[in-house]
């Protein structure tokens, strides 16, 4: 005897998109309900060719997805959007409201990139194209969307930055939450934080966190890299990290000359403890994947714009 059964399931996959030709450093999710696709997260546009080839390896290409959902719009989460879109003109993009206009017109996102990255831009991230403003879809939280049969609820979770969302798949109880919960490649405990400036906030964070275990996910889903199983285990772990970190950011600002000086204090205490969990290849990947350069670039930001409204 068939059943009818009124399970709305949405199937999950992880594309690799072999950043830099390496394995696991950033995954886009690809959605599907009822012949309907979705991708969490296209990578940037260095990553274009592989993202395709993974879609060929299921039997589809770019012009089969429907919606690209983006957690915010970093140039290692987001810079493929506009060539998808050149490509699948049909193609829905959704970003949070303050990131939206850098979608259309990414010269400032380029432009910041360059100044971190002043050598490497194109190496890393390949072309950035504009997004269309028609074929954007602006997102404050709060919204629930539709793929198939499937429903995703989107949550603001600032923190690591102002333009961040989360979207929960609850009947998978799967939470795709971007770089909120931090790095964690599958298969790995180690959770690191990845803090790169201009507008981490670690108080805003705090109700992100909330945000994400009150609705109870079973998996979260990282960019940086795949599932992890256990969210309150992990969300608790990445918090105290987070904190931690930011002490040593503090501490070796105050007791450097100057902030070479600081990030070289910084670095060195996080490897530190970085090789107690993890074998020295394994936290080059974390380190390359995470930049714990930038991640000291952000604290130290953070910490100089705290100090200055205290003062
Ligand atoms: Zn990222």
């Amino acid at each position: 005897m068939l059943r009818y059964t009124a399970a709305l399931m949405t199937a999950i996959r992880t594309l690799d998109n072999l950043w830099m030709g390496r394995p696991r450093s950033i995954a886009a999710a690809l959605l599907e309900s009822e012949g309907h696709h979705a991708i969490v997260d296209s990578g940037p546009g260095s990553t274009l060719e592989a993202l395709r080839k993974q879609l060929q390896a299921r039997g589809l290409s770019v012009g089969d997805l429907d919606a690209l959902l983006l957690t915010h719009i970093h140039l290692d989460h987001a810079g493929a959007s506009g060539a998808l879109v050149r490509e699948n003109p049909r193609l829905a993009v959704y970003v949070h409201k303050n990131g939206a206009p850098h979608m259309a017109d990414p010269s400032k996102l380029v432009a910041s990139a360059l100044r971190l990255w002043p050598n490497e831009l194109q190496q890393l991230f390949g072309e950035t194209l504009p997004v269309p403003p028609e074929n954007l879809r602006i997102l404050e939280g709060g919204e629930t969307l539709t793929l198939g049969s499937s429903k995703l609820e989107v949550v603001y979770t600032p923190g690591h930055a102002s333009h961040h969302v989360s979207y929960f798949d609850h009947e998978e109880s799967v939470a795709f939450v971007g770089d909120t919960a931090g790095v964690r490649i599958e298969g790995h405990s180690y959770v690191m934080p990845a803090t790169p400036p201009p507008d981490i906030d670690l108080e805003i964070w705090e109700n992100s966190f909330t945000a994400i275990l009150e609705r109870k996910p079973a998996r979260l889903f990282l960019t940086h890299f795949g599932f992890s199983g256990n969210p309150v285990e992990h969300v608790l772990l990445f918090r105290e990290r987070l904190h931690k970190w930011a002490a040593v950011a503090e501490k070796s600002i105050r007791s450097a000359s100057d902030d070479s000086a600081a990030m070289a204090t910084f670095m060195a205490a996080t490897r530190a403890e970085i090789a107690e969990y993890l074998p020295a290849d394994e936290m080059e990947h974390y380190v390359f994947n995470a930049g714990l350069n930038l991640s000291f670039l952000g604290l130290a930001r953070y910490l100089r714009k705290r100090a200055a409204a205290a003062s």
